[in-house]
């Protein structure tokens, strides 16, 4: 595997690879659910680029940017095993040079859910997932539904900005108790840890209430609520059930809708969703 640093070797190594290029981005801290996405780019393409870039411009003031946890040595291991070709791993005076002042921000699909709670956060990854893309120019770029919205506001601009760029989202891979696979899980202490299944057992009852023909919006959202509630350890940040493209929160689920949630357990911010009405 190629490692990347700087913008002149970009260049260089990207023309010598061969097409279809498929693109991984990630924060590092690897898990299966990234590796899933490098398996799939994996199939699709003739070469893979993964990226592993802590973009600080995506992180609040008062978020954990600066504990984020971090390993690269295991996580070069684990792309070389999955076969990446070429990683693309810049620091953040390459990414933003001093001087830096242009942005690209997503307006509507950003305001409610985690761009409510996370102000600035979808135009720090907007820019850096526009800045991503122009340095490694890959034909297919794959991302997680763990991070629904985030997978939304990108398609949204990929269309509105003309990249030439599929974007692949690959279904959410979990732990064998349900909870969500994420680099932010290494914060959980055990009784953390334990807790923070609530988020799939409630997500699942709502899943199972709205398979048994339950359609009503707010009694799914209701069900969620209550059982984050019991859970003495967790505190809900928002339950959403929303149109899946648009995002609007919805009266009656008609077609494929997006129920998500953030859930505080301690000091840690957990998300998660399911898809329904495919
Ligand atoms: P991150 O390193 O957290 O920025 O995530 C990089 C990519 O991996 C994003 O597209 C995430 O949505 C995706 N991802 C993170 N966790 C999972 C998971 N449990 N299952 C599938 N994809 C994931």
């Amino acid at each position: 595997m190629k490692i990347v640093t700087t913008l002149s070797e970009m260049r260089i190594e990207r023309s010598l690879l061969p097409e279809p290029v498929g693109f991984v981005p990630t924060m590092g801290y690897l898990h299966a659910g990234h590796i899933s996405l490098v398996k799939a780019a994996r199939i699709d393409c003739a070469s893979v680029v993964a990226s592993i870039f802590v973009n600080p411009t995506q992180f609040g003031p008062n978020e954990d940017l600066a504990r984020y946890p971090r390993d690269l040595p295991r996580d070069l291991a684990l792309l070389e095993a999955a076969r990446v070709d070429m990683l693309w791993s810049p620091t953040v005076e390459v990414m933003y040079p001093s001087g830096f002042q242009t942005w690209v921000e997503v307006e509507g699909l950003t305001r409610s859910l985690e761009g409510e709670l996370r102000p600035g956060h979808f135009r720090g990854v907007t820019t850096v997932v526009a800045k991503l893309f122009n340095a490694v120019s890959p034909d297919k770029a794959y991302f997680g539904q763990k991070d629904a919205q985030q997978a939304a506001v990108v398609r949204r601009m990929v269309r509105d900005l003309d990249f030439p760029i599929e974007v692949v989202v690959c279904p959410i891979m979990r732990e064998a108790d349900g909870l969500a696979m994420s680099s932010r899980n290494v914060y959980l202490n055990p009784a953390e840890r334990q807790a923070a299944t609530v988020l799939f057992r409630a997500l699942s009852a709502a899943k199972a209430a709205y398979e048994s023909g339950e359609r009503n919006a707010e009694k799914l959202r209701t069900l969620v609520r209550e059982i984050v509630t019991a859970e003495s350890l967790a505190k809900l940040q928002y339950i959403s059930c929303a149109d899946y493209d648009t995002l609007e929160e919805l009266e009656t689920v008609r077609a494929k809708a997006l129920l998500s949630m953030a859930v505080l357990i301690g000091k840690t911010r957990l998300i998660d969703n399911f898809v329904v009405g495919l």
